[in-house]
């Protein structure tokens, strides 16, 4: 029985409802009144559940999908702003001991170099990632209880948390890591992490199982229930996402928002982030493999519903993406995207030779983190380095009612400029720097209230004299 509210993975995404909910979805996908009237109702920002949402994907009227994507611009507009918040990954290990058929960490690949970064190699690579001028970061572990237990991850945040090199800090740590216990989970919100980043990679629990064939990710109910574990654990920032290709997207759209509604059902808040990775190539993987991977037009569909859907989370697309794909989803609702990311482990420090790859997947966009940020201010987005929320206690629905009530507006967009300011003037090229410029004065004007627009401007000019870390 489908029940938002259970505990249990069959029951919270069941399949017999997502089979209905995409029959309901193929009857009604030209009903032209019902689609009008789920684009107005999303209009309000309240959301749309998982079946309404199905209808909007399934339907082909271009009218009304031009209509979808003009209203996800809309909504991203009315949440974000411009802001655009940067981050990048940093591998730690690909010691891996599941059998994941589309990741080439697999434990049956025997020819990717295995590599586990050392804490003085942790230091480096963070080093080096604030030298770009990034403040937030997602770490990337394979799951390998001995190589890289729990205590090996807290060790890596400690270090990387404990680093202050010149101007630079990294001052939210998210972690991606394997599906673990509620004492696990309690141990990473003690070390200070910021989001909890779990991909479902497919709801279909038939294809998940055969999709992990081997390992302790092949337990389909242990991964599904993970985010209640983290939460359970005090984790109240946590984000979701299914890797496009490996199932039908259709199903897996489902099973997401279905995901998003249990949390919100539980525990009164709901996915913090919704990533929206592709399958790509890597090593062994082959794309062509994969008779469900997505084309770009469903990509941008999916992004814009989504955003329609869940309007309050924030949506992250990855290097996985080229320029062109990353500038459409950053149009119908993507708000984090990373730069200049390195998808091997120590890749930061030393670009690793041929023979010793250990990329988990081959970036479509190789451009600098400078090259990023400038692309960015021309575009007319505002490169957010912000991490104030987290650090200011404002998680899961403190976070969220403050978004709700358009209140953030007050905090996101003087933190955004201050925290560009602060790359502007630590590591950016002089051609970024006046586009910068010019796009922080413009922006400064839009933050509501005066009081704060003016402690803002005075926040910036002590930016440019030197003081660092100012917060909302
Ligand atoms: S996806 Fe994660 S768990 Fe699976 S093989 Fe890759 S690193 Fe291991």
């Amino acid at each position: 029985m489908y029940d938002p509210k259970s505990m249990k993975a069959e029951e919270f995404i069941n399949h017999e409802e997502i089979l209905d909910t995409l029959k309901y979805a193929e009857k009604n996908k030209h009903n032209k009144e019902l689609i009008a009237s789920l684009i107005e109702k999303a209009r309000l920002c309240k959301g749309l559940s998982h079946r309404e949402a199905a209808v909007l994907l399934e339907c082909d009227i271009d009218e009304l999908n031009q209509e979808m994507f003009k209203l996800a611009k809309e909504i991203k507009q009315k949440i974000y702003g411009n802001r655009i918040v940067m981050f990048a990954p940093l591998y730690l290990s690909n010691y891996c001991v599941n059998g994941c058929v589309y990741c080439p960490y697999h434990a049956k690949n025997k020819h990717i170099c295995r590599k586990k970064l050392t804490q003085e190699q942790v230091r480096e690579e963070t080093i080096a990632l604030q030298d770009m001028g990034h403040k937030r970061l997602a770490l990337e572990a394979g799951e390998d209880p001995v190589n890289n237990p729990i205590e090996y991850i807290l060790e890596c945040i400690d270090t990387i948390y404990s680093i202050k090199h010149k101007n630079g800090a990294i001052r939210r740590v998210n972690v991606n890591i394997a599906a673990t216990t509620v004492e696990n989970y309690k141990r990473l919100k003690d070390a200070g992490i910021g989001t909890y980043i779990l991909f479902q990679e497919t709801y279909h629990k038939e294809n998940y199982e055969q999709l992990h064939p081997t390992g302790p990710k092949h337990n389909y109910a242990y991964h599904t229930e993970a985010m209640d574990r983290a939460m359970q654990g005090g984790i109240d920032d946590v984000g979701l996402g299914v890797l496009y290709g490996l199932n039908l997207y259709r199903y897996d759209f489902v099973g997401l928002l279905m995901h998003a509604e249990h949390l919100e059902a539980v525990f009164g808040v709901g996915p913090h982030t919704i990533s929206v990775p592709r399958i790509c190539p890597a090593d062994d993987i082959d794309v062509g493999d994969f008779s469900n991977a997505i084309s770009d037009d469903i990509f941008k569909k999916i992004v814009a519903v989504i955003r329609i859907a869940v309007p309050y989370t924030g949506m992250i697309v990855s290097t996985r993406e080229s320029e062109a794909s990353r500038k459409a989803a950053l149009e119908l609702g993507v708000s984090q995207i990373s730069g200049a990311s390195s998808t091997s482990v120590g890749g930061y420090v030393e670009k690793e030779p041929e023979e010793e790859n250990t990329a988990q997947f081959d970036r479509s966009d190789t451009r600098t983190l400078d090259e990023v940020v400038n692309w960015l201010l021309e575009l007319g987005y505002i490169p957010s380095f912000c991490t104030a929320c987290y650090r200011e206690g404002r998680t899961g629905d403190r976070f969220m009612s403050l978004a709700k009530t358009g209140a953030i507006a007050n905090c996101c967009q003087p933190n955004a400029l201050m925290t560009l300011k602060e790359y502007l003037v630590d590591y950016a090229s002089d051609e970024t720097r006046k586009n910068g410029e010019r796009v922080i004065a413009e922006e400064l004007e839009k933050i509501p209230a005066e009081k704060v627009r003016n402690i803002a401007r005075e926040y910036i000019s002590e930016i440019e004299g030197g003081k660092r870390d100012f917060r909302f």
